[in-house]
């Protein structure tokens, strides 16, 4: 950072899927879901380190790089297909269009990944929620600051996952994942979470779906989600793991049969309950506590082949730390 830089900092968090159920394949590409999201404390922090008042930009970009630091680092593309950077210029679009921006301080970006990348834990999604709580707290100072559902809808635009990652907490989605619905929930759930070198696209994952589908090889899609929320009325983890359920577990066992050979270790190490995280190919155990966390997760890492860590959810939405 060059002297005389002002920064803004972020941060956004991953999430798991305590139910996940895809219907029909629709016209537009995606797939119809009802799933119950659950923020975690694991998080990445975005940093928006702001170029002194003599470099401005008046139309196209207003970043001007971006770096990476922190788990998977390598695997996070630079440029601007990052949802970070795209997260950006769609403000800075939205700030051009309604309120006359007209010059904006040119920016640079950082990211520090706490969230593995193609791992199933909304880590993209949760630097684009973080870029764009940086940005806004970033033109706000000049200009009227936008309503929570603008910031939704663009949101939405970046990815599915963009609006829960902005709002946090439980919250029961519909639609293609962005139309979110709070659900009350107790209490505060413990998980050992197990990190895959080799992460898993999402549309693979939805294709071999289809595909299995197709071959009449999965079960019917699981829409229903009223077991669940009444269990996460209860605040027990027992109830919950009963609960558990993501249609996306048998494409992602299929295709990465590591992630079945995990799962039973889990389960012979005591977990509660063990789910692929949404897309996979982490895998998530739901334990009874911290340390109940700790112990699985240490059997699983024992011999070095795996990375991983305890984390507790619900956590809250994106923020700003700066
Ligand atoms: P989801 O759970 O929302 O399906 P995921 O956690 O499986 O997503 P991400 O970590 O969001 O996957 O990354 C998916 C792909 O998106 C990566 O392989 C990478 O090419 C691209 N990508 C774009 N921006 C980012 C970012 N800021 N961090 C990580 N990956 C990014």
């Amino acid at each position: 950072m060059t002297s005389g830089m002002r920064t803004i900092a972020a941060r956004a968090h991953a999430k798991v899927n305590l139910h996940l159920g895809v219907g029909e394949l629709r016209p537009d590409g995606y797939h119809d879901l009802v799933t119950v999201f659950q923020s975690l404390d694991l998080s990445d922090t975005v940093t928006l380190e702001i170029a002194p008042d003599t470099d401005w930009v008046m139309q196209g970009t207003i970043v001007s790089g971006l770096s990476v630091s922190g788990l998977d680092a390598a695997a996070v593309p630079r440029d601007d297909s990052n949802l970070a950077w795209r997260a950006v210029d769609a403000l800075v679009e939205y700030y051009r269009r309604h309120h006359n921006l007209e010059d904006s301080n040119r920016v640079h970006l950082s990211i520090h990944k706490g969230i593995p990348t193609a791992g199933g834990m909304a880590g993209g999604s949760a630097d684009a929620a973080a870029a764009l709580v940086a940005a806004h707290a970033f033109l706000s100072e000049r200009f009227p600051k936008l309503r929570a559902a603008v910031l939704l809808d663009l949101a939405a635009d970046l990815g599915s996952d963009v609006p829960f990652t902005l709002q946090g907490g439980t919250m029961l989605g519909t639609g293609r994942g962005e139309q979110l619905t709070p659900l009350l929930s107790r209490g505060t759930y413990y998980w050992a979470l197990v990190f895959f070198k080799e992460g898993l696209s999402t549309p693979v994952v939805f294709r071999e779906l289809d595909s299995l589908r197709e071959q009449g090889r999965v079960p019917e899609p699981r829409m229903d989600t009223e077991g669940l929320s009444k269990a996460l009325l209860t605040g027990n983890p027992r109830e919950v793991a009963r609960h558990l359920h993501n249609d996306l577990e048998a494409p992602a066992r299929q295709l990465r049969p590591d992630v079945e050979r995990m799962r039973r270790a889990g389960l012979e190490a005591g977990a509660l309950m063990a789910m692929v995280s949404g897309s996979g190919p982490t895998v998530a155990f739901l334990c009874g506590s911290e340390l109940h966390a700790r112990d699985v997760l240490d059997d699983l890492l024992a011999d070095g082949a795996y990375s991983g860590t305890v984390a507790h959810g619900p956590a809250k939405g994106a923020h700003l730390i700066s």
